[in-house]
C-alpha cells in the first residue's frame, strides 16, 4: 500500500499503572525497539492530544468532567475501576491514544489510499461512554470513528476489533447508531463478559462471534473470512478501522485462544482482500490500524510486525 504512517510518542514510555500491571510502558518500548531503524516506507507522526470536541463524540461531558477532576492532575495514578488507572501523565496518554487514532483516520483521508497505525497504549475498546473500565480510559477507535464522520463527512464506518477481549465500548458507542458498524472476534468467557453473537446493535449493525478457551489461529481466520468479513463488505464502509489487539496470541497471559504470530499476518491480508473489494464499490481504500491488547512483550512486538510488514507489502 501507499501512505504509509505510524504514530507514535514517548509519553508511553511513563509507567502510570501499578507495579506488574500487565498495561505497562514495556509493551510500547517493545513495539517501538521492533518498529524503530526498520519500516522506512511509513512516515512517523507524533500523537496530539485528542480535543474535548473529538472525545464528546464517543463520551459524555459528565465523565470527561470526572476525569478531569479525578486523574487529570494527579502525580500518582488513580484508580478509575478495579483493573485501570491513570495519573496525570496515564491521561496524557489516553489522551494521545485517542487524538493519534483521529489523526490516523485525517492522514488516510487526505489520500484515495492509505493506511496508518496508531502504535499507542493504552488501549480503548473497553471505555464506554461514561465509563473507563478493563485498562481503557478512552474508546479510541470509537472516537476515531465518530470524528471521520463528523470532520470529514463519512457515510458509514466500520470498527474490525480482533482483541481476545470484547470491545464492549467501542459496541456501546455504535449500538444505536446504524452509520457505524462493529464487527469482533474474541473469547469467551472472558473479561468483560459481553460480546455473545445474539448481541447485535439496534439495526443490525454489530457482529460478535466468540471463540471457545483453546480456538485455534484457523478457526479464527476462518471465521472472519466466513463471518465477520462478508457482513462487513455488505455495509460498504467508507472507512476501516482496525482494533488490532494481540492478545489473541498463544503466549499471551490474558488470553486463551491459540492464535500463532503470522496468523496476525494472514488475518490482516483477509481483511484487506475484503478492502479491495468494498473499494470497488466505495472508491477508496483506506484503513486506520488503533493498537488494543498484547501483553506478552515479544509475541506483542512479533505480532505487530506481522501485522505492518502485511499492509506494508500489500499489492493494491
Ligand atoms: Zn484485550
Amino acid at each position: 500500500m501507499r501512505n504509509l504512517s505510524i504514530i507514535s510518542h514517548e509519553i508511553c514510555l511513563h509507567q502510570d499503572t501499578p507495579k506488574g500491571h500487565p498495561e505497562c510502558a514495556e509493551r510500547y518500548e517493545a513495539i517501538k525497539n521492533r518498529i524503530d531503524g526498520n519500516y522506512k516506507n511509513w512516515s512517523r507522526i507524533q500523537a496530539p492530544l485528542a480535543t474535548r470536541e473529538q472525545l464528546l463524540g464517543a463520551h459524555t461531558k459528565t465523565f470527561l468532567d470526572y476525569i478531569d477532576e479525578t486523574a487529570s492532575a494527579a502525580l500518582n495514578p488513580v484508580g478509575l475501576d478495579p483493573d485501570t488507572w491513570a495519573g496525570k501523565s496515564g491521561i496524557e496518554a489516553a489522551s494521545r491514544a485517542a487524538g493519534g487514532a483521529c489523526l490516523a483516520v485525517d492522514k488516510v483521508m487526505q489520500k484515495e489510499e492509505g493506511a496508518s497505525f496508531n502504535a499507542m497504549r493504552p488501549p480503548g475498546h473497553h471505555a464506554e461512554p461514561e465509563k473507563a473500565m478493563g485498562f481503557c480510559v478512552y474508546s479510541s477507535a470509537a472516537v476515531a470513528a465518530k470524528h471521520a464522520q463528523e470532520q470529514w463527512g463519512l457515510e458509514r464506518v466500520a470498527v474490525l476489533d480482533f482483541d481476545v477481549h470484547h470491545g464492549n465500548g467501542t459496541q456501546a458507542c455504535f449500538w444505536n447508531d446504524p452509520s457505524l458498524f462493529y464487527a469482533s472476534s474474541h473469547q469467551m468467557p472472558l473479561f468483560p463478559g459481553t460480546g455473545e453473537k445474539s448481541e447485535t446493535g439496534a439495526d443490525n449493525n454489530i457482529v460478535n462471534l466468540p471463540f471457545s478457551q483453546g480456538a485455534l489461529g484457523f478457526d479464527v481466520l476462518e471465521g472472519w473470512k466466513n463471518y465477520l468479513l462478508p457482513s462487513v463488505l455488505d455495509f460498504k464502509p467508507n472507512l476501516i478501522i482496525i482494533s488490532a489487539g494481540f492478545d489473541a496470541h498463544k503466549a499471551d497471559p490474558l488470553g486463551g485462544l491459540m492464535m500463532a504470530t503470522e496468523d496476525f499476518g494472514t488475518l490482516t491480508g483477509l481483511i484487506l482482500e475484503m478492502a479491495l473489494r468494498n473499494a470497488d464499490i466505495t472508491g477508496s481504500l483506506r484503513i486506520v490500524s488503533i493498537l488494543e491488547g498484547g501483553y506478552n512483550l515479544s509475541a506483542l512486538a512479533d505480532s505487530v510486525a506481522s501485522h505492518l510488514d502485511t499492509i506494508g507489502s500489500f499489492d493494491a
